[in-house]
């Protein structure tokens, strides 16, 4: 797996020697140098995980002093469960004509809403696939009803590969799709459907969803238009990890050239790939579940590289509190939601809880203030009814 790199260190290299080098890769990195992409590689594969968390924990310490890790109360709602893109991963998709496909009503949404309210949210995660019949005056009349039945309702909601299907299916443009979203009450953008970057990678694990291109082009264009955005990466499954790293590096690199004054991506999300029941793992049975240094230490080299990032979240949806709580140790300052409702990774295996006390009292045991924020990472008032 790991022979991508193995060019780059010397046949004669011994392990003191690597550890030299990963000292003074990191000694660069703290003292704000740049660093190769193989530098990067050999760091990520080399590197003592003590070495990286303590860098990466400096790093966060100097982004975020005041010692708070951030979470939010949001709810996912699934807009539809019909997807023509099958991807392997995923076992939430049906087809039309599936007796459990659906297309979630406006009244089911308003229960949903009142139970977010209840519990002191304000904000919908809106996610669904890529559905033939659903186009862009479709999203637009599901996004005005929702405001002008719940005007301080925030719409966190689709993701690049469903923004530029709906452009496609809709015969119009990237730019166009998304001012139209916008103007009908879009607020953010989550950066879903990253997977891994990597176009050799994509076509073998959904290969009907955008490349990593269009992917990236959604993004660059929602930062011209001004939008909130994050992003994420799903890895673990048949990525190297050579791979990992450019997909860190592709992200750091549209972020260096949003516009002045944009927030751009204001938050990086890795998880490990849920196999359980996935066709991706009966194609790949020597696929390895992702143990948590492994992710503890993608944490960390996430840190290092997105420098222009300002929030690294640890996913304790997947990983779980423990590992998740580590990682605020590791260059992580954002846990995230609390879930009131997720129906993509559980399907899949994810089955940890968390509710907003536990959510506090994690943060509290880990050593640090826990703040609650909105999806531009303000801080707002730690109320809250759970
Ligand atoms: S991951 Fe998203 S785009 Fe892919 S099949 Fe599932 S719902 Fe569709």
């Amino acid at each position: 797996m790991h022979d991508i790199v193995y060019f780059w260190i010397s046949e004669n290299s011994t392990l003191s020697e690597i550890l030299q080098d990963t000292r003074e890769i990191l000694t660069d990195i703290l003292e704000n140098k740049s660093v190769s992409h193989e530098e990067a590689v050999h760091l990520y594969l080399h590197a003592a995980t003590e070495d990286l968390m303590r860098v990466a924990d400096i790093i966060r310490k100097s982004k975020h002093p005041e010692g708070v890790v951030s979470w939010i109360i949001d709810r996912n709602v699934n807009i539809s469960n019909i997807c023509v893109s099958g991807c392997k991963f995923c076992n939430f998709h049906k087809s039309a004509r599936s007796v459990e496909a659906y297309i979630t009503r406006i009244e089911e949404y308003d229960e949903k809403i009142d139970v977010l309210y209840k519990l002191g949210g304000d904000q919908l995660l809106l996610q669904g696939g890529c559905n033939p019949n659903l186009d862009i005056r479709w999203y637009e009349n599901l996004f005005f009803s929702l405001k002008s039945k719940h005007p301080n309702l925030k719409l966190h909601a689709l993701g690049p590969p469903e923004v530029a299907y709906i452009a496609e299916i809709s015969a119009i443009s990237i730019q166009d799709t998304l001012q139209r979203l916008i103007a009908a009450g879009l607020d953010s953008l989550p950066g879903a459907g990253a997977e891994i970057l990597s176009d050799r990678v994509r076509n073998i694990i959904s290969p009907a969803k955008c490349n990593s291109q269009t992917w990236l082009k959604v993004m660059v264009e929602a930062h011209r238009q001004g939008l909130t955005t994050s992003a994420t990466m799903m890895f673990g499954h048949i990525e190297t990890p050579e791979e990992r790293i450019t997909h860190l590096e592709l992200i750091r690199d549209v972020q260096e050239k949003r516009p002045r004054g944009a927030p751009g991506f204001i938050s990086f999300i890795p998880w490990p790939f849920q196999s359980s029941g996935t066709t991706l793992i009966k194609e790949f049975p020597d696929i390895q579940k992702i143990q948590p240094v492994e992710y503890i230490r993608l944490i960390a080299i996430s840190r290092i590289i997105l420098h222009n990032i300002p929030n690294i979240q640890a996913s304790w949806l997947t990983v779980g509190p423990e590992a998740a709580s580590i990682c605020l140790h590791a260059g992580a300052n954002d846990l995230g939601s609390i879930m009131i409702e997720e129906n993509v990774v559980s399907s899949a295996g994810a089955t940890y809880v968390i509710n907003a006390n536990g959510m506090e009292n994690l943060i509290r045991k880990t050593g640090f203030i826990p703040v609650r924020r909105n999806q531009h990472f303000e801080f707002i008032s730690t109320k809250f009814g759970a």
